[in-house]
């Protein structure tokens, strides 16, 4: 319906162009119509003008004729009329002579003298008629010359002849400016009797005939325009307007054709436009798009769900959003600011929203530059993946893995005990009875006895056998020699600090490394054994964070200078520890936690006194705690390999 509609409307143009073309032609054919009547109009009122101007030439000939018979009859002597014809004559050349006729005919005078007789058949006949006429009567013209005779009315009942030429006639009586437009033409019937023409007449152009009878009897006065209207003008204007025309058609066809190809392309683009839409509809990844300034462009359904708010809540909003959690505002808002600023860069990081019932989920986000149509960086889309069950389910796991290590561990070290306890239990045994036999032996006085030396030989391999026990749990727990090379600490406290991300996100804690300017230098120190200490603390600070009562969210890891010595500080703001337990904290077995071995800070001291330094706490001013690794710096640390082997069993090596 809407395309036949369209259709319909696609005509109009085009009946606009052929109306228009229509009335043009019609005003043009209307106009060139009174043009061509408007010449022919003129063409008539010249010829009449011609026809008068002959006519009152022809009459001042006919009156002189009239005058000449007159007078005859009055007595004028015959020299006088002559002298007065030949007058007439020269002032008018177009009569070329004036005769005397007898009533028989016979020529009785002539001027220009010694002409011959003119007038031929018309002559005898007006002789044989007895008609008395007042005015000249013209006979037929021969060759040009029209003879004209009127009756002498002296009584002799004769005839005054004259003869007009009519070519001289035309010559002298046509004004210059009809024969400078026209060529003048007499003729009969059958022949052309005079003719004046400037220069040859074009096929077909227009002339106007009228009748010259009176006074010449069957002739006819023709006037012709030497030239063909100009057809020019209007075939030209005719031609500019259906080239104009055709053009307008031609465009209009062009400007449909594209106007269909754009329909098609619309169609297309809507038709991609709604299967997008349903894809991204039918998405169960959010989209969210937006733009520098971090104001949200798009939301997808998904995302809407994932929220908990409707898209028209969310589109046009700038930062601080309503779905970011409490804890991650600051992060967001950071992160947003290098997004304006950085590179057009994928990145990926997890993140807390904040539904809008209250409850916080974990998101993997995941941000791609948003490029439009002209590849300009217009902003950010970021495909949103609700990952909090992945992170229970990771957590559960990880729990279990601990839990599980944990008891494997419990186990280990039950065994060891009892093996220890169990393969010492022998050799100390014997040592007991030989040094009780030996003491029975010396009560009794029997000091030199070979028997007292025997026994304290026995005892004393015994005792070897003991210290071989020992050595030997001690080897197996001795599994590696640290690795000592020169270790940027900043490093290695931003990669801890990468592993225990996930944790202290879970517990709220926000983590926060600060390394002065310039970098303190490096220090010599085993990487796995220093990163097991940091993450040690770490995750003892997160765990006070999450279980006491806290005054900040904030966690430091903090890099200091202090002499030779480089200083590493890892403050919490958690409940900070009791003074009765600050005592044993470095103890084996010494736990608050009911998942807790107490061995976690037995092995840090461990480590770190055996990379020449020492680890310390204090309380945190404000509120929590203040663990410190002081370690030698490269430059005045002993040579590498002079380190002691290390033993996890033993908190209290130098
Ligand atoms: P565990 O972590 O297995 O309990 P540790 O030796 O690492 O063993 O810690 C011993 C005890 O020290 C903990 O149970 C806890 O009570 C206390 N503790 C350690 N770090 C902190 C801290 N940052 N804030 C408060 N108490 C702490």
């Amino acid at each position: 319906m809407r395309f036949r509609r369209w259709d319909i409307l696609s005509l109009v143009p085009l009946a606009t162009i052929v109306a228009l073309v229509a009335l043009v032609g019609t005003l043009v054919w209307i106009l060139a119509r009174a043009d061509a009547e408007r010449a022919r109009s003129k063409l008539a009122t010249d010829a009449l003008w011609v026809e008068q101007t002959l006519r009152f030439q022809l009459a001042v000939d006919e009156d002189m004729l009239v005058r000449l018979a007159l007078d005859g009859a009055s007595g004028t002597p015959m020299e006088t009329l002559q002298a007065r014809a030949r007058l007439h004559i020269a002032a008018n050349p177009e009569m070329l002579s004036i005769q005397w006729f007898d009533r028989d005919g016979r020529l009785a005078a002539s001027v220009p003298r010694g002409v011959g007789p003119a007038g031929g058949g018309l002559i005898d006949t007006l002789l044989r008629s007895s008609a008395t006429t007042a005015r000249p009567v013209y006979g037929t013209a021969v060759a040009g010359i029209a003879p004209m005779a009127v009756r002498r009315s002296d009584g002799d009942g004769g005839l005054i002849v004259a003869a007009m030429s009519l070519p001289m006639m035309l010559d002298r009586h046509v004004p210059w400016w009809i024969a400078e437009q026209y060529a003048v033409r007499i003729s009969d019937a059958s022949t052309t009797l005079a003719d004046r023409a400037r220069r040859p007449v074009a096929q077909g152009a227009p002339f106007h005939t009228i009748s010259f009878d009176p006074p010449l009897a069957g002739t006819s006065l023709t006037i012709t325009a030497y030239d063909r209207p100009a057809a020019f003008g209007n075939a030209a204007l005719f031609g500019a307007i259906i080239a104009l025309a055709a053009f307008a058609v031609v465009a209009l066809l062009i400007v449909q054709r594209n106007a269909l190809h754009r329909r098609r392309a619309e169609e297309r683009l809507r038709a991609e436009m709604a299967f997008r839409r349903s894809m991204e509809e039918s998405l169960t990844v959010g989209l969210r798009a937006k733009d520098h300034s971090g104001r949200i462009l798009y939301v997808n359904a998904a995302f809407c769900k994932l929220v908990g708010l409707p898209a028209s809540d969310l589109v046009g909003r700038l930062p601080p959003m309503p779905y970011w959690s409490q804890d991650a505002v600051k992060e967001t808002l950071d992160r947003q600011k290098q997004l304006a600023t950085g590179p057009a860069l994928p990145q990926s990081f997890e993140s807390r929203f904040r539904r809008s019932d209250g409850t916080e989920i974990d998101v993997q986000v995941y941000e791609a530059p948003l490029i439009d149509a002209s590849g300009r960086h217009r902003g950010w889309m970021g495909s949103v993946i609700d990952i909090t069950d992945a992170k229970r389910s990771a957590r559960t796991a990880r729990a279990q893995e601990e839990s599980l290590a944990r008891t494997g561990r419990l186990v280990t070290m039950g065994e060891m005990a009892s093996t220890l306890a169990h393969e010492l239990n022998q050799p100390l045994g014997a040592i007991a009875s030989y040094a009780a036999g030996g003491l029975n032996l010396i009560e009794a006085g029997q000091t030199d006895s070979p028997l007292l030396r025997t026994a304290f030989e026995k005892l004393a391999l015994q005792a070897r056998r003991a210290g071989l026990i020992i050595r030997r749990i001690q080897d197996f727990v001795k599994k590696r020699e640290p690795q000592l090379v020169p270790l940027d600490l900043a490093e290695v406290a931003a990669d801890a600090m990468g592993l225990m991300a996930g944790e202290a996100r879970e517990f709220r804690a926000r983590l926060v490394l600060d390394v002065p300017e310039p970098a303190p230098g490096p220090v010599l120190a085993d990487r796995i054994l220093i990163e097991q200490v940091m993450v040690n603390l770490i995750r003892n600070a997160i765990e006070a964070m999450a279980t006491g009562p806290r005054s900040g969210d904030q966690l430091t890891i903090r890099l200091r200078t202090e002499g030779a010595m480089l200083r590493l500080d890892v403050a919490d703001q958690g409940p900070g520890i009791p003074a009765d337990l600050s005592e044993q904290l470095y103890d084996p077995f010494t736990t608050t936690k009911s998942h807790g071995m107490g061995m976690g800070l037995n092995i840090c001291r461990s480590i770190v006194e055996l990379l020449h330094g020492s680890l310390s706490h204090a309380p945190n001013p404000g509120g929590g705690t203040v663990f410190t690794v002081r370690l030698p710096l490269a430059a005045t640390d002993p040579a590498p390999g002079t380190a002691r082997p290390y033993a996890l069993s033993d908190g209290k090596q130098p």
